[in-house]
């Protein structure tokens, strides 16, 4: 039986669900295609909602969209959990950032420096203030830094939301795998081939597929050769049950110049990362990368070493060149890209749900999207 659409999304994971949902609850006949059951590097993310620990020195505009992602984020996480009555998990407390050594402590002091610069807010503490807040932080650790404006949401009770509310408002999932996009006589997207040569008809056609995102024909070039993937091993680790989770806040540390985190769920759980690495497509999880984690997260938080090591496990950032998303329309009309969201896609998943169901309804998308469209690779030709 031909399958037809109003939209059809080449890719299941957070950003085309969190699309999806958006556009079916708009009314539009929305199919979502996937060859796996979706949600791939939202299942190995930690779930920081993070623009202020994530800003850096000459990201400006992805620090003001970063920003608008996260004061959507309540409501959207609200209407989320009152359309499926599942709960996500989001969390205020913020972020604490801690120093290991004289030289982390240098390097946090340059970085809160510039955030303050840029109007952030953040609340320098010494040690002890550091281990008032977080009493199980290593005595040795310098001082640190309060980034109140940082969140977290556990992310696979959004995913697993985010289709539940998708599924709800109407949206079909297919398990099929996305091969081109194709165009008709006027030049505008038709629908899309499956891997199978079979075909879809949808007038709008938005791709979704993280870092395979390359791999679909039809494309424009300066798109596809602008993602690629960052690969990132991380760590779940338990509290015993009937014991207190041992962290309240997030905890990012410098620990001898590298780069760690430790996220706390109420339900004991606590997230160790993350690795970056260009190894295109392996998602090996290696000895050296979980001994590296664990090495770095006792230095600043012993107990971990009492905790259980619940999963290890790998996953694929969608990366840029920029660091930014790729989103907007791009190449035919009725093409609308949705990719390249690195190291924040949780956090832009809502914002980046407003902006392409503005597009497929007529309306602009929030002005903070414009250093992000696809253009800004290059001009885009027609895909053949
Ligand atoms: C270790 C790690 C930690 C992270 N921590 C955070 C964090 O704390 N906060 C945060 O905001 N973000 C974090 N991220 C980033 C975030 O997870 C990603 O940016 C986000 O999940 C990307 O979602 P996506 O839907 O674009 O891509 P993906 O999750 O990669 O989903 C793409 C989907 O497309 C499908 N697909 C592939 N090829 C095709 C095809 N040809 N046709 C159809 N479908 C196809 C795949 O099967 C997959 O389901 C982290 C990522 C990693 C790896």
């Amino acid at each position: 039986m031909a399958i037809s659409a109003d939209v059809i999304i080449a890719g299941g994971g957070v950003i085309g669900t969190a699309i999806a949902w958006r556009a079916a609850a708009a009314g539009l006949a929305t199919v979502v295609i996937d060859p796996q059951a979706g949600d791939a590097a939202a299942l190995v993310a930690a779930g920081m909602l993070a623009p202020v620990s994530e800003s850096l020195f000459g990201e400006d505009a992805l620090l003001r969209l970063n920003l608008l992602a996260v004061a959507r984020f309540p409501s959207f996480a609200a209407e989320l959990e009152e359309a499926t009555g599942r709960i996500v998990g989001l969390r205020r407390e913020g972020t604490l950032a801690v120093a290991y050594d004289p030289d982390d402590h240098a390097a946090l002091a340059r970085l809160t420096g510039f955030r303050r610069s840029v109007g952030l807010d953040a609340e320098e503490l010494d040690s002890r203030a550091c281990r008032r807040l977080e009493p199980f932080l290593a005595p040795g650790v310098r001082g640190g830094v309060l980034f109140a404006g940082d969140w977290s949401v556990d992310n696979r009770r959004y995913a697993a939301a985010l289709r539940v509310a998708a599924q709800a408002a109407g949206a079909r999932f297919l398990r099929d795998r996305v091969s081109a996009v194709r165009v008709g006589n006027d030049g505008a997207a038709a629908g899309v081939r499956l891997a199978d040569g079979s075909e879809v008809d949808g007038a709008a056609v938005v791709v979704a597929a993280g870092c395979w995102s390359a791999g679909i024909d039809g494309l424009p070039g300066t798109v596809r050769d602008a993602v690629r993937p960052v690969k990132g091993q991380l760590l779940r680790l338990r509290c015993p049950a009937n014991v207190p989770p041992v962290l309240g806040h997030t905890i990012r540390a410098l620990v001898r110049g590298t780069d760690l985190y430790l996220v706390p769920r109420a339900d004991g759980e606590l997230v160790v990362g993350a690795t970056s690495e260009e190894r295109g497509h392996d998602v090996t999880v290696t000895a050296g990368a979980v001994h590296d984690l664990l090495h770095d997260a006792m230095s600043v938080l012993p107990v971990t070493s009492e905790l259980a090591l619940a999963e290890t496990c790998a996953g694929l950032r969608p990366g840029t060149p920029d660091n930014g998303p790729i989103v907007g329309p791009g190449g035919p009309a009725g093409l609308l890209v949705a990719t390249g969201h690195y190291r924040n896609g949780i956090l832009l998943s809502a914002v980046t749900a407003d902006a392409v169901a503005a597009c497929l309804t007529g309306e602009p998308p929030a002005p903070e999207w414009e250093p992000f469209a696809p253009q800004r690779f290059g001009a885009l030709a027609r895909p053949a």
